[in-house]
């Protein structure tokens, strides 16, 4: 009679092997358990403009299409702020920022618009495609997906988000695409608003019901103090983020991000998380393994834990 017994590894090639075999395993619970959920992902400009940049754009394509191919349903939402200000340096006009937000006149509007729509977007779609045909690349302009109205005229056209419209989202998932959104917004007259990427996921997150939302940024999430890299902060619930914004412990580009957190947790999306988009597959490594990444938002820290067994080691 033979022995059904695993036969243990002794060279490093079966250590190896067996070391992929764990991960996989370990990647089971967490596939079952998205299975059919919506992720929106946010993809920082910052992210996109490294050095490494073509790299950094292929770990997160392979990333994105491994998720739609266990059978989630990311959606991309990117920014561009780095890119936008490259052209407009390149055609001789200098960037000009209010409180951080990018004072946006008719010819800057046009500038974001050609470097979302016509760079930004096509990179990160045709990155994705690489794998197969998944991915469509949109902007909030198709369908009227987001609507929007200056935020202050001082701004010029700066937009804030006033609806979203998410049946495009919804007949892109159910026909099973990856939807790749670039975020200019329009209003009832047709004019073109630049919309701060981080509130357009997060709006997006709640209009369809999202399971998570994911910023990736080029930081390794929220830090205590934003000088010290020790000071992580990784699981944080919207009312203690409120705290550390009213403390002013959160500032510049970290704000939209938190904000966008703690509105969408408290409207129905599961978990907000903010990772390092610098670490190879970082998507990876939060949705499918137990590892603790990044910075976790929840809406109550005393939710029921079932399935969520890494969620009670991390604190
Ligand atoms: P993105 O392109 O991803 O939107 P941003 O530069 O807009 O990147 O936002 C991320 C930046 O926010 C970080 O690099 C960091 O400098 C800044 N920041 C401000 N406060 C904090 C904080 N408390 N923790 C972490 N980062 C912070
Ligand atoms: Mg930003």
């Amino acid at each position: 009679m033979t022995s059904n017994a695993p036969v243990p590894h002794t060279s490093a090639d079966g250590a190896a092997a067996s070391l992929k075999a764990s991960v996989l395993v370990e990647a089971l619970p967490y596939i079952r358990r998205f299975a059919g959920k919506t992720v929106v992902v946010k993809y920082g400009g910052n992210a996109l403009a490294g050095t490494s940049d073509h790299d950094a754009l292929t770990l997160f394509a392979e990333d994105i299409v491994l998720m739609r191919l266990v059978g989630m349903r990311p959606i991309v939402v990117h920014g561009g702020g780095p890119q936008i200000s490259e052209l407009m340096e390149r055609l001789g006009k200098e960037p000009q920022f209010l409180d951080g937000l990018r004072v946006t006149d008719a010819e800057t509007v046009d500038i974001a618009r050609m470097v979302l729509k016509g760079q930004v977007n096509p990179q990160l779609v045709a990155a994705i495609n690489v794998h197969g045909r998944f991915a469509v690349g949109i902007s909030g302009v198709d369908a009227g997906l987001i609507r929007a109205t200056a935020r202050d005229e001082k701004l010029g056209f700066v937009g804030d988000v006033t609806q979203i419209n998410p049946e495009v989202i919804h007949g892109l998932i159910e026909d099973e695409f990856i939807p790749v959104i670039a975020t200019i917004g329009s209003d009832e007259t047709g004019q073109a608003y630049n919309i701060n990427a981080d509130t357009v996921a997060g709006a997006i997150a709640e209009a369809i019901g999202a399971e998570k939302l994911v910023y990736l940024t080029d930081i390794e999430g929220l830090r205590r103090d934003v000088a010290d890299a020790t000071s992580l902060i990784r699981q944080a619930t919207a009312d203690e983020l409120d705290e550390l914004v009213a403390d002013g412990i959160i500032a510049g580009g970290m704000i939209p991000k938190v904000a966008s957190c703690t509105h969408a947790v408290r409207n129905g999306v599961h978990r907000a998380h903010i990772l390092d988009g610098r670490i190879a597959h970082v998507l990876l490594l939060e949705v499918f393994t137990d590892a603790g990444i990044g910075t976790m938002v929840m809406q109550h820290r005393d939710e029921p834990p079932p399935e969520q067994p890494r969620e009670g080691a991390l604190s």
